[in-house]
């Protein structure tokens, strides 16, 4: 048996139960995987809420990615893991548990130097961020890229990552907090976008030319303002929708003269084998960049809670108070 939060009825962080439940039984090519640490993402509220549901056949335990030590290898597996390696792992669902099973191919090594609690940052957001920097908008060294929501965890690992890229991270934040925070992390300039209208103040920093690419998971409430700062043939990617799913007004006549192009993209449901080969290319160019002495990435945590306490969890990430990743300690530090 295992503890596992559970939700029987959608709605509110009170909703969110710890129970004792089976542990899962392992498929071929699946590990099981003891879990250390799982980590918060903005789905996980959609899915509490029941307005995201798991995929079928998949575990109907929120949780998108764990760390933690290998328990037992189930049949058929071939890719030399043992017990006791130090893993970290994307998942389907099933993350808020004490044990989780995971196909081989979607395990990663922990980079030396990281706790397994730090690894618990890493798997959900970095693989998005680098997902729409590499596999979708194939940023180019120079290129000015802006990252909406840049104290976020995708935020944060995506400024990290187009500095790593040789490009120039500018960002928004709703708060001056969380804009000195994407600074600190390698951000070239931030702007308030409670307090003045971003698509001027790109111009001004790009001398008129706009921003090559935008990582967008704001969408409806932004899209006058991302169109007029996009560069003329920009990519736009659009990756969430936190700020509305409707557009009202000319918009594509506007993307049109830019000669712009609109893109998009999930994560969650892509086929395992998208996962595999998104998850080789960040072990090749971005894992190594975590350790040794020229260590430029750091996965960037907000805060800690444990098991117990995952509804708090909820609250302080529907409060938009995180900078950085919401951390849930399953074995305690
Ligand atoms: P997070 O750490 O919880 O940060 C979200 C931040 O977004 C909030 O703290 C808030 O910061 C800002 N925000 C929220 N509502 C906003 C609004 N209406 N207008 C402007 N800013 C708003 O989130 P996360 O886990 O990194 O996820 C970020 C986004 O990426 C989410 O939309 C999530 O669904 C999406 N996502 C997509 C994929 C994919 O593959 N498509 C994968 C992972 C995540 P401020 O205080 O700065 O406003």
């Amino acid at each position: 048996m295992m503890q596992a939060v559970c939700v029987d009825i959608p709605g509110g962080p009170e909703n969110l139960l710890l129970r004792n439940i089976p542990r899962p039984q392992l498929k071929d090519g699946e590990v099981l995987i003891k879990v250390h640490a799982t980590a918060l993402n903005r789905a996980d509220i959609l899915q509490r809420q029941g307005l995201y549901p798991p995929l079928p056949g998949q575990s109907d335990i929120i949780g998108l990615e764990v760390a933690g030590t290998v328990d037992t290898l189930g049949p058929g597996v071939k890719g030399g893991w043992k017990p006791e390696d130090r893993v970290m792992a994307l998942l389907w669902g099933g993350g808020y548990a004490e044990y989780v099973a995971v196909p081989e191919e979607l395990l990663m090594p922990v980079p030396p130097n990281l706790t397994l609690w730090q690894a618990a940052a890493i798997p959900e957001v970095w693989l998005t961020a680098f997902q729409l920097l590499v596999f979708i908008a194939q940023v180019k060294e120079a290129e000015v890229v802006l990252v909406h929501a840049g104290a976020s965890g995708v935020g944060t690992a995506a400024v990290q990552l187009v500095r790593l890229f040789g490009a120039v991270p500018i960002v928004t934040a709703g708060s001056p907090e969380k804009l000195k925070r994407a600074e600190e992390l390698g951000a070239a300039a931030g702007f308030n976008y409670r307090e003045e209208n971003f698509a001027q103040a790109v111009h001004d920093f790009t001398g008129g030319k706009g921003a090559n690419i935008i990582l967008d998971c704001i969408g409806g409430c932004n899209w006058e303002q991302n169109m007029s700062c996009l560069a003329t043939d920009g990519r736009w990617v659009l990756y969430g929708t936190m700020g509305g799913g409707a557009v009202e007004g000319e918009l594509f006549g506007k993307l049109l003269s830019k000669r712009g192009h609109l893109l998009s993209s999930t994560l969650r449901c892509r086929s395992l084998q998208y996962k595999v080969n998104l998850i080789q290319a960040f072990t090749q160019r971005v894992l190594p960049h975590f350790s040794g002495q020229a260590a430029s990435l750091t996965p960037v945590i907000d805060s800690t809670f444990s098991l117990e306490d995952i509804a708090e969890a909820h609250q302080h990430m529907e409060a938009n108070k995180n900078m950085g990743k919401i951390i849930i300690n399953v074995i305690p530090q």
